[in-house]
């Protein structure tokens, strides 16, 4: 059994005390978001109350303190990932929105009629329509490279995707429907050696541990919400050589030098890709969500989790019925299944009801669900602060489901 101390944890997120229809709330559906330990809560409370003022513009003592906290923030964010500068980590609003950028702001320079872009077949709608909208922009093709029925990349087909046309390629680290841990080191190697950068969505992935210098991708896009942060704030990393040649995105605000009416002038990065007000109270509400991670251990959490997902795989698998979507030998705590005869709306209204949180549906990533011709999937997906008795609580549940439908 394992020694990870997840009471003592637990103690840190007030929400998981709740009940729901008086019965204590299992939460699995971090997937879609997790939630937020009381140093976040307080970090927030704390700005609001005593710092907040407008970032950048001010002269008076409370801009700069909040100045000061926002950059601080990117630094945290900067270790955290191991960017090279503080420059090359700009603030979104999140995983969508740095997709967005990259697909305008790299689309416009980078990509023109008859070139290629690749995304893969486990992509989150956020990383396939904004790709897509590009292409038709542009007059270009959208590119896709396929897994096979355990929910593996076959990234030996990349290969053979790329030619002479491809522009980028855009995959997730961790698949939100599948689990999957994509080998992007391997995807990254092969698209680097025809010249070819790579975007990796990481709003699953970013809770495994992340070296944008080791890994040597070119962008890494993530969410706060998704790493126990609030929600509004994300991330795009990207290297210098690829931001400074990339236009604005949006404009207004931190993002200008000058402005007249003949010409405008654009700031150097990050604040280039950085219009308007930035969600300042929430980058440094993220600050203290990887801050705390941090101190949790990021190795030991996420082996914490990879034994919650060992033990729900063998218990859900003894279940008569129950079929597993996503067999990758490396996955995250993330488990989408099935029940023989049940859809899988029914399966997650009736385990909300027994006080289990859970998703169902297509996850945003509706071809995932046509690979396997299902009409979705319930999906249990886990965290450091979920326990081995909630997993026993989710198996039951499931059988009294079973047993209402039999
Ligand atoms: N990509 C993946 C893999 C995701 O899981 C999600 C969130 N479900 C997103 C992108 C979009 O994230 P956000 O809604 O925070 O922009």
């Amino acid at each position: 059994m394992s020694t990870f101390d997840v009471e003592h944890f637990r103690k840190d997120f007030p929400i998981l005390n709740r009940e729901v229809y008086g019965k204590p709330l299992v939460y699995f559906d971090n997937g879609a978001t997790t939630q937020k330990p009381t140093c976040v809560l307080d970090t927030i409370s704390r700005f609001y109350n005593s710092i907040n003022s407008n970032i950048h513009r001010g002269v008076h003592k409370l801009s700069d303190e909040s100045t000061q906290e926002y950059e601080k923030a990117r630094e945290v964010v900067r270790s955290f990932i191991n960017a090279r500068k503080t420059s090359e980590v700009i603030f979104t609003s999140g995983t969508t929105a740095s997709v967005n950028l990259v697909a305008f702001s790299f689309g416009e320079v980078f990509v023109h009629a008859g070139d290629e872009v690749i995304v893969s077949e486990m992509e989150h709608h956020s990383d396939i329509v904004p790709w897509q909208l590009l292409c038709e922009r542009k007059g270009a093709t959208l590119k896709v490279l396929p897994f096979d029925d355990n929910g593996v990349l076959k990234v030996d087909e990349l290969e053979r995707l790329i030619s002479d046309k491809t522009r980028i390629v855009a995959v997730a680290h961790v698949s939100n429907t599948l689990g999957t841990i994509n080998p992007i080191a391997d995807i990254v190697a092969i698209a680097h050696s025809h010249n070819i950068p790579v975007l990796v969505d990481g709003a699953q992935g970013i809770k495994e541990g992340v070296d944008v210098q080791k890994l040597d991708v070119d962008f890494y896009a993530f969410s706060g919400h998704k790493i126990y942060g609030p929600t509004g704030i994300g991330v795009l990393y990207g290297k210098e050589r690829w931001l400074s040649d990339m236009v604005p995105w949006q404009s207004g605000g931190d993002m200008i030098s000058s402005v007249t009416f003949r010409k405008t002038t654009f700031n150097e990065l990050p604040f280039k890709f950085e219009a308007g007000t930035s969600n300042y109270i929430g980058a440094a509400g993220l600050a203290t969500a990887l801050n705390y991670y941090k101190s949790v251990g990021v190795e030991t959490a996420t082996a914490y989790e990879n034994e919650l997902l060992q033990y729900a795989t063998k218990k859900l698998l003894a279940i008569d019925g129950v079929r597993i979507i996503g067999n990758a030998p490396s996955k995250a705590a993330i488990i989408s299944f099935v029940l023989n005869g049940i859809h899988p709306y029914d399966t997650g209204t009736i385990l909300d009801k027994l006080g289990v949180a859970v998703r169902t549906g297509n996850h945003c990533s509706q071809p995932v669900i046509d690979h396997f011709k299902l009409n979705g999937t319930v999906r249990a997906s886990l965290a450091f602060y979920n326990t081995f008795q909630e997993i026993d609580r989710l198996v039951e549940a499931i059988e009294r489901v079973k047993e209402m439908f039999s």
